[in-house]
């Protein structure tokens, strides 16, 4: 297939926080536009005006910066109102769709009486019997409708680059509104007119819109769309037990993942293999090597199951592996402001983070040194002299080491040499419990870099105190 002049959407409706799943989408639309140089489109689609907040419109924009998702072109369809009023009118002038006045009540009565025929209920078409001229005096005159398309009874298929050639018989819709009225157009009219302006070579959607196409494409042929862009319907994101993806799983807004200090190497890793995977199976890749590698057509149909803890996988790897620079900055937002950690604190931790969030509680420690029983600084047998001894030791080996040389590898080097090999235990214990106030906690050293020398002795001192008591 050529890919020349490729433009693509990503089109969410500001109802919701961004869920997870649309970032996938998102990011499968923006690969397949990086990946052949084509444009990436954010529409908002809002014409749901009661459900549609400006807050969610922020939430989503926020979250496709914080992915590194650019795009190229914007539009808000509630800006565009005048634009699909336009092609109503030609639709209605052209009797290919109608006003409808029935009323709430006909309707109800309508479908009861399909359903105990044994029929499929769908709008029976009685308003498509009113002379256009007798309709359009009613709409002028203030009577309520609706906009109905008049949807014929044809076999309708189309190329999905995932799913292949799927058919729709389309006599089951009956005729489907389009607009609540000539300001007020429906999802299934609006996405129809901007997919032809903007010139929509492919629709790169969730496969829960696979039955809204059929619809699409008949709209689109009654609005003179000669060349239908190419669908490509991903498969929905699933709960490991193959449900659709749900809050009782797993957290399903990007906001949450952000919030808990997942970086957004390792959600775009994730997600990147949400339905797709690499021809040689390369599991981790930054942006620019997916972009490098994708292809729309490997996509698979199958279920994409949300597994959390590959997703910790990746944001453990992704922290280990960031500069200490950017992680330190990363590590700030979400810290107290006041506690002014170093590069040290952190490289004391990173290999044990799955999120950032944990950050709080794991450095807490070198803030306020945990209230501890003078029995945790024993190891093993250890009688209290034993211990005294040994952190006085530390306290004499240390004393002369210069501040710019007082770093995890000389600390070590010149600890290590001077304590007995056999009882390393004896020494290293109580003396990273000194200084963490911790059963467990990252190595001596690194807290000795990391707390500085006049706080490192501070805390071996309180340990000599706790015990002389
Ligand atoms: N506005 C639709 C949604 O949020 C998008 C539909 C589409 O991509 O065509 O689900």
């Amino acid at each position: 297939m050529p890919y020349d002049n490729i433009r693509v959407r990503f089109a969410p409706s500001p109802t919701g926080p961004l869920h997870i799943g649309s970032a996938r989408t998102a990011l499968f639309n923006w690969l397949f536009a990086k990946a052949t140089k084509g444009v990436f489109i954010l529409r908002i689609e809002d014409t749901d005006f009661e459900r549609s907040k400006e807050e969610y419109l922020k939430d989503i924009t926020d979250g496709l910066t914080w992915l590194g998702l650019k795009w190229d072109e914007f539009y808000k369809q509630s800006d565009r109102i005048p634009i699909y009023r336009e092609y109503l009118e030609k639709l209605i002038n052209e009797e290919k769709a109608y006003p409808c006045f029935c009323t709430k009540e006909e309707l109800e009565e309508e479908r009861q009486a399909m359903l105990s025929q044994g029929l499929a209920p769908k709008y029976s078409g009685k308003c498509r019997a009113i002379p256009p001229e007798e309709a359009r005096k009613k709409m002028e005159g203030g009577d309520k409708f609706v906009i109905r398309f008049k949807t014929p009874e044809i076999e309708v298929s189309f190329k999905d680059l995932i799913r292949g050639t799927p058919k729709f018989d389309t006599s089951l819709i009956g005729d489907f509104v389009i607009a609540r009225n000539m300001d007020q157009p429906l999802y299934q009219f609006a996405v129809v007119v901007d997919d032809m302006l903007m010139k929509i070579t492919h629709v790169i959607r969730g496969d829960d819109h696979i039955s809204n196409t059929p619809k699409q494409i008949l709209i689109a042929r009654a609005l003179g769309v000669e060349n239908l862009p190419y669908f490509a319907h991903i498969p929905m994101i699933l709960n490991s037990d193959r449900s659709k993806m749900s809050k009782r799983f797993s957290d399903t807004s990007l906001r949450e993942y952000v919030e808990k200090g997942y970086l957004s190497a390792a959600i775009i890793n994730f997600l990147a293999l949400l339905g797709w995977h690499p021809q040689d199976d390369q599991e981790v890749m930054g942006l620019e090597e997916i972009v490098e590698k994708f292809d729309i057509d490997r996509v698979q149909k199958g279920g994409a199951v949300f597994n959390a803890e590959k997703l910790d996988w990746f944001n453990s790897y992704y922290i280990s592996h960031l500069p200490a620079g950017e992680l330190l900055k990363e590590a700030k937002k979400f810290i107290p402001e006041d506690w002014g950690i170093n590069e040290a604190m952190i490289e004391s931790v990173r290999t044990r983070l799955k999120n950032l969030s944990e950050l709080k509680d794991v450095l807490a420690f070198y803030f306020n040194l945990p209230e501890y029983d003078k029995e945790l600084l024993r190891w093993k047998e250890m009688s209290d002299d034993d211990v005294l001894e040994k952190l006085d030791d530390v306290l004499k080996l240390i004393d002369d080491v210069a501040i710019p040389d007082f770093n995890k590898e000389s600390l070590e080097a010149k600890i290590m040499f001077a304590i007995d090999e056999k009882g390393r235990g004896e020494t290293l214990w109580p003396l990273r419990v000194s200084l963490s106030g911790q059963k467990t906690s990252p190595g001596p050293f690194e807290i000795m870099e990391a707390l500085g020398k006049e706080e490192t002795e501070r805390r071996i001192k309180l340990a000599i105190d706790k015990i002389k008591k």
